[in-house]
């Protein structure tokens, strides 16, 4: 019988995963497997690089990692030759919005649909961004889109975990037009997060900010502190938007889980990165991209291909028009933003150096922040703000995934989903080297890279497809 034969092929630990495969019920999955060999691997942990490799995936899952000689499986497994090609696991990006644009034009009203998020989903994936974190600007329909993943387990575009509807101070900065998510007392604010958590949000999120000055009135700390605690009392963690080095003092005193982007008021006193690492408080998103793109009037990458394959001719002649630039250098904050970004990166670098916890996230989603290419971006300010390249791959699947206990995805070990990123380069040598795609991979089944797209084009239209 052919499991029996597949049995004296494995070794203990794969037979033992290939057996429990066939007691998930009368019709118990044929089980596929694929070997991927001999590659260099890069596991997530912050381990370094292992030459010469191997991994067996069944049904969408790890089964088995090790060196490339120990190797034992069926015949009949399909095989893939990775020499000289580095695996590591696909990207999380801890702070994501969805469905809110088409191109450039940003209206949630108009666009959010689950299509529209299905199809941002996609786009990530191909970028080997395997999971998401949606930060609080979500219409009901993700939690549709949730539960078909979770229920399959094998979605085949990026995962999703949400933050639904984070919470807004009436009349202050946050949220998107067109959605229900302001409160104006504590008491508000908790009955809120109550409905955020039986609609099965995977952790809750506060916005708290005043745009540059521009607003009156920012949140204020009776009810961050409200939000915080209802939260906590509900089992959730908590995610802030922050902007002022006073705010992300008196949050972190008050509890909160994480940040979600940087301080950039002024260079942050290093008081503060002690204070997080006593408390635990995350710097789950640093948000460098973001506080980049801010001080162009035109992106420096329109033309890269990396980037222009994953948005339409259309989208690259809008970011062009001189309208827009003009727009842009004359809007009233332009100026502020150079300033904003170097605190941020300073405050990154005083976290990293005083052992404060941090992940990578990107705030990509809102207009001129693009699906995929602003995690790779991200990834290479991190390294240019003073960590190692594999550090920050670390981040950005390792430790996102341990912030909300995705511990499901993140790393390469067994038991866990196949969910991996093949490199035609070594990323650790270079992190600009996370571009040179070979593979995407969700729950084992390979899904088309960004070198396999070509936005609002045929499929031809991009030029040569390799990385
Ligand atoms: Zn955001």
């Amino acid at each position: 019988m052919r499991l029996k034969r597949l049995g004296r092929h494995l070794r203990p630990a794969a037979r033992c995963a290939a057996i429990l495969l066939t007691l998930g019920g009368a019709e118990a999955p044929r089980l596929t497997t694929t070997v991927l060999d001999h590659f260099t691997l890069i596991d997530g942990t912050g381990r370094q690089p292992v030459a010469d490799q191997s991994l067996v995936i069944a049904n969408g899952r790890i089964v088995w990692v090790g060196p490339a000689s120990r190797v034992r499986v069926d015949r009949l497994a399909k095989r893939e030759d990775l020499r000289g090609k580095y695996v590591m696991p696909g990207l999380i990006d801890s702070h994501v919005h969805l469905g809110l644009v088409d191109g450039i034009d940003q209206d949630f009203t108009k666009y959010y649909s689950r299509d529209n998020v299905e199809r941002q989903l996609k786009l990530y994936a191909a970028y080997g961004v395997t999971t998401v974190y949606t930060l609080g600007t979500d219409g009901d329909a993700i939690h549709e889109v949730i539960a078909e993943q979770r229920r399959s387990g094998r979605p085949d575009r990026a995962r999703v975990f949400t933050a639904g509807r984070g919470v807004v101070f009436k009349g202050s900065y946050g949220g998107v037009p067109g959605l229900d998510q302001s409160v104006a007392t504590p008491a508000e604010a908790t009955a809120m997060v109550d409905r955020e958590v039986a609609k099965g949000d995977d952790f809750i999120k506060l916005w708290i900010d005043d745009e540059f000055g521009a607003i009156a009135e920012r949140m204020p700390y009776s009810i961050s502190r409200a939000v915080i605690d209802a939260a906590h009392a509900k089992g959730k963690k908590t995610a802030a938007h922050i902007f002022y080095y006073d705010n992300a003092v008196e949050l972190t005193r008050e509890g909160i889980d994480a940040f979600m982007h940087q301080v950039r008021d002024r260079v942050a006193d290093p008081l503060l990165a002690r204070m997080m690492k006593a408390r635990g408080t995350w710097q789950l998103a640093s948000t460098l991209s973001r506080e980049a793109s801010f001080t162009y009037r035109l992106l420096p990458f329109v033309d890269d291909p990396f980037f222009s394959r994953g948005v339409s001719p259309g989208t690259v002649a809008a970011l062009k028009a001189p309208e827009r630039q003009q727009r842009l250098a004359a809007a009233r904050d332009f100026a502020k933003y150079p300033e904003a970004l170097r605190n941020a990166m300073t405050n990154f670098a005083t976290e990293a150096k005083n052992g404060v916890t941090y992940g990578m996230g990107t705030d990509s989603g809102p207009t001129g922040r693009f699906p995929g290419y602003f995690a790779h971006w991200e990834l290479e300010l991190m390294v240019k703000a003073g960590i190692t390249p594999l550090q920050a791959i670390t981040a950005a699947t390792g430790t996102n995934a341990r912030f909300i206990g995705a511990n499901q995805a993140g790393t390469i070990a067994k038991g866990k989903w196949a969910d991996l990123l093949v490199l035609d380069r070594d990323p650790v040598a270079d992190i600009r080297n996370t571009r040179a795609i070979r593979a995407v991979y969700i729950a084992g089944r390979k899904v088309p890279t960004i070198w396999e797209t070509c936005a609002g084009r045929p499929l031809d239209g991009c030029g040569r497809a390799q990385p």
